[in-house]
């Protein structure tokens, strides 16, 4: 059974939205409460709750959508710039927990920032980390 998340609804057409680009596996639209003009959402029509969870079917997909519909954007408002977000998980600011990645243009005006604060990697730490992550990665 397909799980009705917000997603889900408006790509089935329940919701209304402002389509972009749809095909077998993604569907792109514009967001709501956009950051700037033609901040879009691209979103996975498998309603995987986070990217880790996402088949490889759909996660191709993703990414041979993300460069069409980034230049598309950008041809089409004339950004100078453009960040891509993805959020996954509430703490991690996900709000709707369906896969979906913000294009999100940059303009000469914008004020909009994802400024964080960096510190310098500790080698203890990251050794360690290293090796837990690849030890996954070989799962
Ligand atoms: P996130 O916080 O990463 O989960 O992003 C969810 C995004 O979905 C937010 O930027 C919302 O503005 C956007 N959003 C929520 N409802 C709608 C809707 N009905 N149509 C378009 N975008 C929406």
């Amino acid at each position: 059974m397909t799980e009705h998340t917000l997603f889900t609804r408006i790509i089935e057409g329940e919701i209304p939205c402002y389509k972009l680009y749809e095909n077998e596996h993604v569907f792109a639209f514009l967001d709501i409460n956009p950051l700037s003009k033609g901040h879009t959402l691209l979103v996975s029509k498998e309603p995987a709750p986070s990217i880790d969870q996402l088949s490889p079917n759909s996660a191709a997909a993703v990414g041979k959508a993300l460069p069409i519909l980034s230049r598309a954007i950008k041809e089409a408002t004339g950004a100078i710039a453009y960040n891509i977000i993805q959020n996954n998980g509430r703490e991690a600011g996900m709000t709707v927990p369906h896969v979906h990645f913000h294009i999100i243009p940059k303009y000469v005006e914008s004020k909009h920032t994802f400024a964080w604060e960096p510190k310098s990697l500790d080698a203890t730490e990251a050794e360690t980390i290293a090796e837990a992550i690849q030890l996954s990665l070989n799962e």
